[in-house]
């Protein structure tokens, strides 16, 4: 859970990437700094947390009175700087006494954290040799912030960063830290960690430690100093030596030449890559059909198999200093001495050890795994990781994670993998497996990404970012490692989407020759309301590429409700002006029938005795009306089809068909697309979406498509109500509900996806329906969820827009456009879980009519970042605002994670910054304009990978 400076450092970065315009939160840092400072005291343990808690609360609250940009920027330094620890407090924010740090020290540390007193465990110390002990726990930490960073000065704390002069010399080597000097022996991961890369000049990583330090950290409190902790442990008896070595950090990535091997080797190499992976030692049949369930074939497969995630085994503990935590993963290191097989529950056999480390003893129990005792023998060394938890008095653990220990510890020391497993596969073996493979192939892997534009990007090697996408060195090095992964998708992407425009581009398509009379008396004769400025801009967008004598290929953004509707009409129209045919698909039949219904009226306004003849095409028409609807498309009596997939199953066959319009089109899958078009010779194309995307994204994931946005919303809507509401007001909320239905409103309630699954995420649904039934006992509730057919679904929805239902509960199916006006009331629980732009897509579904609407939100955790984005919603209703705000506090997985791209699904979106995105595209266009057959020696791979992407893509559009 993130902590609230957490949530603060990442508002402050935002707050910067945005240009110091105080625009981070709504409402201003000031109007913030209220709730939050509220919520950091209540989770601050210690009086220099507090006062940290008051300083921050004053910096912000007085934020808004800077002037300059600079000046704001400098206070953001600052404050990131105070939260990490990186300048000490001045004075007036200073614990009394003990926990001052003395002055040398934050001249050779280049500031002292806030809080370096001692863990209440340990015996109160004097000053001095607290302050030795910081000077080899910060080995690396030079004396550069007051250097590199005078802008803090201005922050009105001049106090606080105030260059010293080093009173110290500075002692012990410079470049190795004393701890790993000494008890060398018992230090399991010295291998598995290497020391951190000495620091350079202007190598540090300009005020963005803070999101890292609490990622590295896996704190939820993270008040404490900046480097991890290395734990001397002056243990009681003999001296166990359990240091661990601070995570590295990565100022650069490494980058090592290339080796200067021939295409052929290449070539050879690449083959190997995709070789079964029962070629590796290890992978008998019956290991290969488990693998084959994950998706794994070859050796390349293996390679690029995601953990789920990485647990965090860095907090090597001393038995004496446990507590019990069931959320916290610790590390022990000890030696066994005693083991016993226990009977248990029903008779089971548990294996039971007694580890001591020196500083105290600890049980160990593991359930029904007898076995254990010919592995484990009184004498050994073992690692354990697990939770503590407490029985009787003492402090134990069970079924803890456990290995020998080792030179490298796979299992248990560091970062450590977590895949998603099948049956019968353990995740020790898969480890292994992948470690084995990773270790050969990352120093052999033929990096496809050009020199020049790693140079440029300053992104790693592909067989480091392999190698630290499964092991990582540290966190630092995973979210490299990451980056470049998530490039190397944005850049083949990019390439593959630039090949694909030009292909379809380079057919010929039927210009339509539009006139102006024609539009503006289509218009004014059609719309009781004048278009909107952005509407009409889209038109004309549309007008300019029809007219060209190759296909249209454009994408309409337009927020729900912003009338995208209309401007579909208008291009249907412009295919009419010129008698030829035009197609409109959404993707269920209840939007279809919407559609044409709609459609219809506004098409019988149009001037001009022949009135267009629209037909509708859903899977629900008899077999005889769809022969006579084929007929009609085919022979040209009807003019415009509306329809569902119904639209692209044989039979249907345009006499000429020169507009195809899919609405909705984020639910449709490429194929589907591409048949819609080959309905015609080469159509012009429209796709149309409610799902607002941020422009920099958008050129991206559709490349090949031209961009139109309707940011204007028609004028005169009642805005829709939102509101965060705490879950014990549950009550309430349903009562609310009551009050709308008796009004004779009906209501949405949208359940959470748990996790991204149908399988889990309808039982959700059902659960709620059950219960909503009696809660609701005096009205009909529906239920509508992601795994029903869908002409199950169809049903449901229509049952509900006709007012057979009150109230229908739903999942997230209930994003798609269905127009239900008499909805006044969206409640959606497990608020947090959703994306902004998907709540705003929920609450689009309410206040389409002349009702009041309200939009409920109930979360189910109290993190300080739902709060934040919950509040949003709150705040705002421009869809784009809240998709930009979502990118970059939770990456692009909300906005493209569930949506195909061209095809296969986004793995990294996550890692998709405004950044990284705008450096691939840029990356892209160069190699594209140097050399846009990807021809040259250099750009072989490229084009490789490329084709790949591009034969399972032919068509992206
Ligand atoms: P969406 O973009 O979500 O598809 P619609 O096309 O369904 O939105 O439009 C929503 C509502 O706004 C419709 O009732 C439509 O009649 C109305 N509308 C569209 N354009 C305008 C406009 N320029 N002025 C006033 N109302 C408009
Ligand atoms: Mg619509």
């Amino acid at each position: 859970m993130p902590s609230a400076l957490e949530t603060l450092v990442k508002i402050l970065k935002l707050e910067r990437e945005q240009g110091c315009k105080n625009s981070a939160v709504i409402g201003g840092l000031a109007a913030f700094s209220e709730k939050w400072s509220q919520d950091a005291h209540s989770q601050a343990r210690k009086p220099e947390h507090h006062l940290l808690v008051d300083e921050l609360n004053g910096l912000l609250r007085q934020y808004e009175t800077v002037e300059s940009k600079t000046d704001r920027a400098a206070r953001i330094g600052y404050m990131i700087d105070r939260i990490t620890g990186r300048v000490p407090a001045p004075p007036e924010f200073r614990a009394p006494a003990t926990s001052v740090s003395p002055p040398e020290q934050v001249a050779e540390t280049g500031g002292a954290p806030p809080d370096i007193s001692p863990s209440p465990e340990q015996p109160p110390k004097t000053d001095t040799p607290r302050s030795e002990q910081r000077h080899e726990r910060r080995p690396h930490r030079e004396n550069k912030q007051h250097q590199e960073e005078p802008k803090a000065e201005t922050a009105n704390q001049p106090q606080a960063t105030q260059a010293q002069p080093e009173q110290q010399p500075r002692r012990e080597r410079p470049d190795r830290p004393k701890h790993q000097q000494q008890g060398q022996q018992n230090r399991p991961q010295n291998k598995q960690r290497p020391q951190r890369p000495p620091r350079e000049q202007g190598d540090d990583d300009d005020g963005e430690d803070g999101g890292e330090l609490f990622q590295e950290r896996g704190d939820d409190m993270s008040y404490d100093s900046y480097d991890a902790p290395v734990r001397s442990r002056g243990g009681r008896g003999q001296q166990v030596e359990l240091d661990i070595a601070p995570m590295p950090r990565l100022a650069r990535v490494p980058r090592r030449p290339r080796p200067q091997i021939s295409g052929e080797e290449k070539a050879d190499l690449l083959r190997a890559l995709s070789r079964p992976v029962t070629e590796l030692r290890g992978v008998g049949p019956g290991m290969a059909k488990m693998l084959e369930k994950l998706g794994i074939y070859t050796i390349n497969d293996l390679l690029y198999y995601r953990p789920r995630r990485h647990d965090d085994y860095t907090s090597l503990e001393s038995i004496a200093k446990l507590v019990p935590n069931p959320d916290k993963l610790v590390t022990v290191i000890g030696t066994v001495i005693h083991t016993e097989i226990r009977i248990g529950r029903g008779n089971r056999k548990d294996f039971f050890m007694v580890l001591d480390d020196g500083t105290a003893r600890m049980g160990i129990t593991f359930f029904g795994r007898h076995f254990m005792i010919r592995q484990v023998k009184k004498g050994h060394q073992v690692v354990v990781s697990g939770v503590v938890s407490i029985f009787g008095r003492q402090v134990q653990m069970t079924n803890p994670e456990w290995e020998p220990l080792e030179n490298e510890n796979l299992h248990t020391v560091g970062i450590v993998p977590v895949y998603p497993l099948t049956e019968g596969l353990s995740g020790r073996s898969l480890r292994k497996l992948i470690k084995n493979a990773i270790d050969y192939w990352s120093e052999r892997i033929p990096d496809f990404v050009p020199e020049g534009t790693l140079e440029r990007t300053e992104l790693g090697d592909l067989g480091w970012a392999l190698k630290n996408l499964h092991f990582p060195e540290g966190w630092d090095h995973l979210t490299h490692a990451n980056k470049r992964l998530a490039f190397d998708e944005l850049l083949t992407l990019q390439l593959a989407m630039l090949a694909n425009r030009r292909e379809w581009q380079s057919v010929p398509a039927q210009p339509l020759d539009v006139s102006d009379e024609y539009l503006t008396t289509f218009m004014q004769a059609v719309f009781p309301y004048p278009l909107t400025g952005a509407q009409k801009r889209a038109i004309e967008d549309v007008r300019r590429d029809v007219a060209q004598p190759r296909p249209m290929n454009r994408l309409l953004q337009g927020d729900v409700g912003s009338g995208k509707t209309a401007v579909a009409t208008v291009v249907i129209a412009m295919a009419l002006s010129q008698g030829k045919q035009a197609a409109l698909m959404v993707p269920t039949s209840i939007l279809a029938e919407q559609h044409y219904k709609g459609i219809s009226e506004t098409l019988s306004k149009m001037p001009g005795d022949r009135k267009p003849v629209v037909a509708l095409l859903t899977g629900a028409l008899s077999s005889s009306e769809r022969q006579s609807i084929y007929r009609g498309i085919n022979d040209g009596s009807i003019d415009v089809a509306i329809g569902t997939h119904a639209l692209i199953q044989e039979g249907v066959d345009f006499k000429d068909l020169a507009v195809a319009i899919i609405d909705e089109q984020h639910r449709f899958g490429v194929e589907q697309r591409k048949a819609l078009r080959s309905k015609g010779t080469n159509p012009h194309l429209l796709v149309m979406t409610a799902t607002p995307i941020p422009r920099t994204l958008a050129l991206t994931i559709h490349a090949d498509l031209d961009l139109s946005i309707i940011d204007e919303m028609p004028p005169g809507r009642i805005p829709i109500q939102t509101k965060v509401v705490q879950p014990v007001a549950r009550e309430q909320v349903n009562n609310f509900i009551v009050a709308q239905l008796n009004q004779g409103r009906q209501a949405f309630v949208v359940h959470p996806l748990v996790e991204a699954s149908e399988k889990i995420e309808a039982p959700a649904a059902m659960e709620a329906y059950e219960r909503l039934q009696q809660v609701f006992f005096r009205h009909k509730v529906g239920l509508l969820h992601g795994r029903m057919k869908p002409a199950e679904k169809d049903e449901v929805m229509e049952a509900f827009a006709s007012g057979k239902y009150d109230v229908l509960v739903t999942t997230s199916v209930a994003e798609v456009g269905v127009n239900v006006p008499n909805a006044s009331v969206m409640v959606i629980e497990g608020a947090n879980r959703f994306g902004l732009s998907q709540l705003h897509q929920f609450r689009g579904r309410v206040g389409r009519g002349q009702h009041a609407s309200y939009c409920l939100l109930l979360a189910d955790t109290n993190s300080e970042e739902a709060k934040m984005r919950l509040q949003a919603m709150e705040e705002t209703t421009d869809g784009f605002k809240l998709a930009e705000m979502d990118w970059k506090l939770r990456g692009a997985g909300d906005l493209i994670g569930t949506r195909q791209s061209g095809g296969s699904t986004m793995q990294l979106a996550e890692q998709m910054t405004p950044q990284l995105v705008e450096m691939a595209q840029r990356e892209a266009r160069t190699i594209y304009e140097e050399d846009p057959n990807l021809s040259w020696e250099d750009h072989r791979l490229l084009a490789q990978r490329v084709t790949m992407l591009h034969n399972e893509r032919t068509d992206v559009s």
